[in-house]
């Protein structure tokens, strides 16, 4: 694999799934990549498709029910072709997960310190001593209380928020070359929240390893993301770095999502000017632009696929020409200074 090959590489990712009307489609050619070292934010509301997304391109969801396109190389290997053996293999050492759902990760028979410990020791050469008081280090780093107590416990004795974070010391104590993080602090109070920030960081800084994180909180994109993917009714529909997204908006939805970011200075509004309406499920996804039922700018065109705009790097899928984007962007530069 040559350095420029990305560590990971979605095409054409699409997901539908089984229901009792037919095949709904999910997730609609998604495309994507990250480098060694980088950290990709997802963000989107809630019903976006973020979590489909990560667990279809590692191959985790249910073969029965859904139906998975496209094609998703690990290090130039293409992971949905793969056994199920080999997968694992590569989510247990290349890949680690931080999924919403603990116990995807953790099995229930064993203790936590078991299982962190023999994550250490399944690609480092190291005693069982060693990676137990590994494991308590790493329960300690992720804010878990009594640490030397609750090695020797087993998942189900642990509260949700725990499980949480114990979930987080064992995908880190594998230093994976790629850390799949779905909204991993959105079940923690705002002091663990940023330990496990500084953790991540620190995995990056340390071991250059890759991370994708999934959120729905602009302020943590702002804070840890190199680049940014905003999804929504299943598709990408802006993708840049952090600063272009944030400084040059190009789709109302993103400019939607600025704006429900809480001011960091002066009084806190009642309530932000959040998009109003919900996102569709996959059954009532609209055939055109996703968006176009809640969006302001919404005309007879975008009843049609949109294109792509793009700007070097930075792209959207949305008619507005480059005139409306500025106009856009000055209603809401404007629409923040009076906020
Ligand atoms: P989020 O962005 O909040 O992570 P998800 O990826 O979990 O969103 O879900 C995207 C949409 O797909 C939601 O509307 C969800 O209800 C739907 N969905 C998820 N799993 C299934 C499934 N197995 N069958 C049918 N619909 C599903
Ligand atoms: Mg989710």
């Amino acid at each position: 694999m040559s350095d420029t090959t990305p560590l990971l590489d979605v095409q054409g990712l699409s997901v539908s799934f089984a229901t009792d009307r037919g095949r709904v489609k999910a997730i609609d050619d998604v495309s994507f990549s990250v480098s060694k070292g980088e950290i990709l934010s997802i963000v989107g509301e809630s019903g976006s498709g973020k979590s489909v997304t990560l667990m279809s391109l590692l191959g985790l969801n249910d073969r029965k029910t859904s139906f998975v396109e496209g094609a998703v190389s690990f290090r130039g290997k293409h992971i949905l072709e793969m056994p199920d053996r080999e997968l694992r293999r590569i989510r247990g050492a290349g890949i680690g997960l931080i999924s919403q759902d603990p116990m995807t990760a953790m099995t229930p028979v064993y203790t936590i310190g078991w299982q962190i410990a023999e994550a250490i020791r399944a690609h480092e050469n190291v005693s069982k001593k060693a990676a137990r008081a590994r494991a308590v280090e790493l329960l300690a780093a992720v804010g878990l209380p009594n640490p030397d107590e609750a090695v020797d416990r087993y998942p189900h004795q642990l509260s949700g928020g725990m499980r949480q974070r114990a979930m987080i010391a064992m995908a880190l104590a594998c230093r994976p070359a790629l850390l799949v993080a779905d909204e991993p602090t959105t079940a923690l109070d705002v002091t663990v929240q940023a330990q496990v920030l500084d953790l991540l960081l620190r995995l990056r800084d340390e071991f250059g390893s890759a991370i994708i994180l999934i959120t729905h909180d602009m302020g943590v994109v702002a804070e840890v993301a190199d680049r940014v993917h905003v999804m929504y009714a299943g598709r990408m529909v802006e993708k840049g770095t952090t600063e272009d997204v944030f400084e040059r908006p190009m789709h109302p939805y993103t400019v939607g999502l600025l704006s429900s970011i809480p001011p960091l200075t002066g009084p806190k509004l009642a309530r932000l000017s959040a998009i109003p309406g919900m996102p569709p499920t996959p059954e009532n996804i609209p055939a055109g632009c996703g968006f176009a039922p809640r969006c302001p700018h919404a005309r007879q065109e975008c009843a049609a696929r949109p294109p792509i705009r793009r700007d070097n790097d930075h792209s959207a899928l949305c008619v507005l020409d480059d005139k409306e984007t500025d106009a856009m962007r000055i209603a809401w530069s404007n629409r923040m200074a009076e906020a």
